[in-house]
């Protein structure tokens, strides 16, 4: 089979539009013609280098489409269903998925250390050689096959444009405040970095009745988009300490690190307050390291956690988000921005790394 791909030659160099060859599917596999993929943060860290994978590759883990075709063991879709890519396709074996987080699956992060799916294998070839997978998924193109587990049913409701951020960036945000950090209402919120993530971070405090949501980061336009969803109080790095000292003088009881360096990590330490939960939601590049103070644990006890796609299993966090979507509480249009047709990946990539407010999306079908 054939399908159109973006594929990823290494850092430094223009993603490729191509025809590739792919695997038919096997019986408990998904064909998915891909409607909608964002260009998530994560992807930026390997077109920067800064996290080296096998190559040549396709990346894209945060999409929606179409059901082309299902294997002859498969009961949860059928052809025309629209769905929404999982990007954890996980062995369902090991004991973190025994415990319901595929995404911390030990085999699942060999695989997307590997550019391949659980199995080691990927599917796809260019001109007869391995064609690698980014975060074991590789969605930029216009089909896919992946295994049934992941192709979650979205039952309608909702555009595949909007669609495509519930896989990856609202999953993680959302997820973060509400699984991981386990919000409580009438609590401080802090949200370090204000991207795609960090609003649905934002997101999350509201829909889990946070009273004071402070959201920091240096650009305006995103300070702006977070008030309109749900931020009490927003400032830019240099103004958080005092306005820390105005509105939380004790600390936040949830501190949420979306940017993942060790400066925004002690940030948010610093402004939990004793006893408080803080944690890191964004991933930074390979080979960073904390440097922590004993005080902020053993004198004032505080908890400091991390959280990968929203610590929660996929398929049962996705019907909650659903919920959450069609009540209004759960808003995605505003965090589209623009979108492009494959040939134009390298400029929606461009955007992203400029840091544009938005969602850039690529239409692999358009
Ligand atoms: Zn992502
Ligand atoms: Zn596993």
């Amino acid at each position: 089979m054939k399908s159109r791909a973006a594929v990823f030659h290494g850092a430094g160099q223009p993603l490729e539009v191509r025809e590739i060859d792919l695997d038919e599917p096997g019986p408990r596999d998904v064909l998915v013609r891909m409607a909608a993929v964002g260009i998530c943060g994560t992807e930026l860290h390997s077109i920067r280098g800064e996290w080296v994978r096998p190559t040549p590759s396709v990346l894209g883990h945060e999409g929606a489409g179409v059901v082309e075709a299902v294997g002859d063991a498969v009961t949860s879709v059928k052809p025309g269903d629209e769905v929404v890519l999982s990007w954890a396709p996980s062995c369902g074996d090991c004991a973190d998925c025994r415990r319901g987080r595929p995404a911390a699956c030990i085999n699942l992060h060999r695989a997307i250390g590997n550019g391949t799916l659980v199995d080691g294998t990927t599917g796809m070839t260019l001109e007869g050689e391995t064609l690698y997978r980014g975060t074991a998924t590789g969605c930029l193109q216009e089909l896919i096959t992946v295994t049934e587990r992941v192709a979650l049913p979205l039952g309608g409701g909702v555009t595949l444009e909007e669609a495509a951020l519930l896989g990856c960036a609202a999953m993680t945000g959302v997820g973060a405040v509400l699984f991981a950090a386990r919000t409580e209402p009438g609590e401080v919120v802090l949200v370090i970095g204000a991207g795609g993530v960090g609003q649905f971070c934002v997101q999350g405090a509201r829909i889990a009745g946070a009273e004071v949501i402070v959201v920091v980061d240096p650009l305006e336009a995103r300070l702006e988009l977070a008030s309109e969803l749900g931020a009490t109080h927003t400032t830019d790095p240099d103004g958080l300490k005092a306005l820390m000292k105005e509105v939380a003088p004790d600390g936040a009881d949830r501190a949420l690190d979306v940017v993942g360096n060790p400066e925004t990590s002690a940030l948010a330490l610093r402004f939990t307050r004793s006893g408080g939960t803080c944690v890191i939601v964004g991933i930074p590049a390979t080979g960073e390291r904390l440097d922590l103070d004993f005080g902020e644990f053993n004198r004032r006890e505080k908890f400091l956690t991390g959280t990968m796609y929203g610590s929660e299993d996929p398929a049962v966090a996705l019907p909650i988000l659903l919920d959450h979507l069609r009540a209004g509480r759960l808003r995605l249009r505003e965090l589209l921005g623009q979108i492009f047709p494959l040939e134009q990946v390298n400029e929606a990539i461009e955007r992203s790394l400029a840091g544009e407010p938005g969602r850039m999306l690529v239409l692999p079908g358009a």
